[in-house]
């Protein structure tokens, strides 16, 4: 039996209210099917930013790119674009925060190009250092850097092992990128593949098809100049100037939406059980504090 089956007509007045709630209720349901919680820190209304970092049990994602010179034929800020695709819809599988556009990493060895900003070691670490702080200030108490700029591979870890200098309450983690390639990945048509070739070209032809600029691929080559000759053992900052001074290595030409599809659904799939495991992760905080408690008094741990 329906509700309306129940309704005298002498009381046709007193169910309205009831039935306008009951409205309501369906309307804001509906709202919320079709909104749902934005995963992007600056969509969020301060209410709502209360809701999502309980959503995301305190796990903030910032995707860290930089703007640097890809070849002739990519944006200056192709890994931010990437890396900010991939992690935005991982943080959507797999509900957390993802923090604003943050391009603000190492690039020294492309300030001779136009457009790169290259901010000092000491602003970069003192930015970083500060941003995570306020994520966590605000309830990050998991701050999981996304990286998707290649420069930023020894930074990244110097700053995460920095984080034991001084006591914090929130654990930094350092996700970049999958470490195996699942089976089924279209194969390379090109041998060297490091900057703004045949991978990283397909990538950016899925998180913003419109930037990619293929007809403009043959204005520079992509080869290998080897101009410095050391054993390697040997590291020294200009050893990507001597080898790829146009800040493109590889062969852009056969990149392809196929191959750029599959490595993006690979990694979105490889940083969500990250995520995820940034969740079940109890053991790194503990043992942080555990850790700065007996940094304190050194001489009081046990030898
Ligand atoms: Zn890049």
């Amino acid at each position: 039996m329906c509700e309306d089956q129940l309704i005298e007509p002498s009381m046709s007045l007193a169910p309205v209210p009831a039935r306008a709630a009951a409205l309501l209720i369906a309307a804001a349901g509906l709202l919320a099917a079709q909104s749902p919680l934005p995963v992007k820190w600056e969509e969020l209304t301060a209410g709502d930013f209360l809701i999502g970092v309980e959503k995301a049990q305190h796990v903030c994602l910032l995707p860290f790119g930089i703007l640097e010179k890809h070849g002739p034929h990519l944006p200056l800020g192709t890994d931010l674009l990437d890396i900010r695709y991939i992690a935005l819809q991982a943080a959507q599988s797999e509900y957390a925060l993802v923090f604003p556009e943050y391009y603000f990493g190492q690039i020294f060895e492309a300030r001779h190009e136009p457009g790169t900003i290259a901010y000092s070691a000491r602003l970069q670490m003192d930015l970083l250092e500060e941003t995570v702080a306020e994520m966590a200030r605000n309830g990050c108490q998991k701050v999981l850097i996304v990286n998707g700029h290649g420069g930023n591979q020894h930074l990244l870890p110097f700053f995460a092992q920095s984080q034991l200098a001084s006591p914090r309450d929130y654990v930094v983690y350092v996700y970049d990128g999958p470490k195996s390639v699942p089976p089924g990945r279209p194969a390379l048509k090109t041998p060297l593949d490091y900057h703004a070739g045949e991978v990283e070209t397909s990538g950016l032809m899925i998180a913003r098809p419109d930037l990619v600029h293929m007809d403009r691929v043959p204005a520079e080559s992509g080869a290998d100049l080897k101009r410095l000759s050391l054993p390697g053992e040997l590291y020294t900052g200009i050893w990507w100037y001597a080898r790829f001074p146009n800040h493109y290595a590889g062969d852009a030409s056969p990149a392809n939406q196929e191959l750029g599809a599959f490595d993006a659904k690979a990694e979105i799939a490889d940083l969500v059980q990250c995520i995820r495991a940034v969740k079940a992760d109890q053991t790194s905080l503990k043992l942080q504090r555990e850790f700065f408690e007996k940094a304190k008094q050194p001489l009081e741990t046990k030898q």
